[in-house]
């Protein structure tokens, strides 16, 4: 790998780079199988990533004709890392051995390790036959809607197709490694003013928000709606504030600090709830929802909100928050849900859903189109990316922990074969005339 990113870094051409050898094995972040069960009996918030994320060298798999190999310069960490990592709900193997049931091809998934990560940017370094539209060279980033195209369901909107998985999380050989093995039809153009870091960390989590409120499959937010936004500063909800504050919206940001309060008004976000100062308690108990908290949930929206009740509610923390999201959202409205972090197992009201006409979406990930889409507004500058932090790959486990713990705003870059922040801008000037302070607003 050392002679690719010394190829890379020198501008190599394509051809060149498409010269050197493809090594046998590479650096990658893997949970074992053999360890799947590691934390039996240990309660979820005590489940340690570190113990269970190892950076190892695992064997180079062989390339299908639709794939390409990536040298990954960044990634970044997404929740589901965090689910793979603490093998919650499920440990991930058993996606990993659905796809060795099936073709030729996804017999390489099935292994005793899976390399995890759902994000990357990085330098195309050798195309399968079938590939047409990208060639060595390119410089890229990873959206990880992995579908295989020849199956009918997979077309009109590629997310319901039966065969849909979420690359690095329900396939192996995903972002968070030196080297990654992608489907042609995950590739996009890396953002020429961003570094490797600011453009990996964006595709999963901006492009499921664009799915949640911008594209024609989700909310349809309309300029002049106000929408809720749980988790403002966190990874899909910062991109979702943004979404709402270019397409003409108010968005109304619920967070838990007030350095993370004082982040959303930095960012153009005026309405603001710190859910932990308000210490609301939606749930009296285990079993029991008490109402009357949804109700001083609803007057605060109102009391920050021009008086009004939100149009659309942005849901993931899922049974901690459903109840008060279904409740509070306006007569006719739409809650729009991705998640479940707190738990999925879900309890509303419904008569307060059915007698308020009240829409409820569920949406996951984006297609191709919706990537490409969001993809686009980061490179154009409308939409920028949430970098917090930077850890070398070889701390991988320390950054998973930290998402796992809620300890951070945005999102964490990590490090693979770029040996060091601040690399990759093509476009200096168009950086500049963007904006340097815009760009960066998250970093700590
Ligand atoms: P994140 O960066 O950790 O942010 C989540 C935010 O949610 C936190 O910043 C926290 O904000 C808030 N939160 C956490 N627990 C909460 C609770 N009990 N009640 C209210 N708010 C709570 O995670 P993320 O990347 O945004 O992902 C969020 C969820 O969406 C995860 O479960 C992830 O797996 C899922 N997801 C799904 C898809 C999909 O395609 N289906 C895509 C991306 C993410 P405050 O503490 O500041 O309120």
């Amino acid at each position: 790998m050392r002679q690719i990113l010394e190829a890379i870094q020198s501008d190599a051409t394509g051809v060149e780079l498409a010269g050197l050898e493809i090594p046998e094995s590479y650096r990658a972040a893997i949970v074992k199988r053999d360890e799947a069960t590691m934390f039996e009996g240990v309660d979820s918030w005590d489940k340690d990533p570190r113990a269970s994320l190892h950076v190892e060298e695992v064997a180079t798999p062989e390339l299908a004709p639709d794939e390409v190999y990536l040298a990954v310069m960044a990634s970044s960490i997404n929740f589901n890392t965090v689910w793979s990592s603490i093998f919650e709900p499920l440990p991930t193997f058993g996606f990993l051995d659905r796809m060795g049931r099936g073709n030729e091809w996804g017999k390489r998934h099935s292994l005793p390790y899976h390399v995890v990560g759902s994000d990357a940017s990085g330098v195309v370094v050798r195309v399968g036959s079938a590939v047409r539209n990208w060639k060595p060279g390119d410089r890229v980033t990873v959206h990880c809607n992995y579908v295989d195209d020849q199956d009918p369901s997979a077309h009109n909107d590629s997310m319901l197709a039966s065969n849909q998985l979420i690359w690095g999380f329900e396939t192996n050989f995903g972002g968070l490694a030196d080297l990654a093995v992608v489907k042609a039809n995950q590739l996009m153009p890396k953002p020429t003013h961003l570094t490797w870091e600011e453009s990996a960390v964006n595709a999963l989590c901006s492009s499921t928000s664009y799915r949640m409120l911008v594209g024609g499959n989700g909310a349809q937010m309309k300029q002049g709606d106000s929408v809720l936004i749980w988790g403002a500063t966190g990874g899909i909800g910062g991109y979702a504030v943004q979404y709402v504050l270019n397409g003409g919206g108010t968005p109304v940001g619920v967070v838990s600090s007030p350095e993370r309060a004082a982040l959303l008004n930095r960012m153009g976000c005026e309405a603001v709830i710190d859910r932990r100062a308000e210490n609301y308690q939606f749930w009296s108990d285990e079993n029991t929802q008490d109402e009357s908290e949804w109700r001083r949930f609803g007057k605060k929206i109102r009391e920050v909100n021009n008086g009004e009740d939100v149009d659309i509610v942005f849901e993931h923390p899922g049974r901690s928050t459903m109840g008060a999201s279904v409740f509070a959202v306006k007569r006719g409205g739409t809650i729009v849900t991705c998640a479940a972090t707190s738990g999925y197992m879900v309890e509303f009201d419904n008569r307060h859903f059915w007698m308020r006409l009240k829409k409820l979406i569920g949406s996951h990930f984006a297609n191709y189109a919706e990537s490409y889409a969001a993809n686009k507004l980061l490179d154009q500058g409308r939409i920028q990316p949430l970098l917090t932090t930077t850890y070398d790959l070889s701390a991988v486990g320390d950054a998973a922990l930290a998402v796992h713990h809620n300890e951070v705003e945005g999102k964490l870059g990590v490090l693979c074969l770029a040996p060091s922040e601040g690399l990759g801008i093509s476009d200096p000037d168009k950086r500049a005339r963007i904006g340097e302070d815009k760009i960066t607003i998250f970093r700590s």
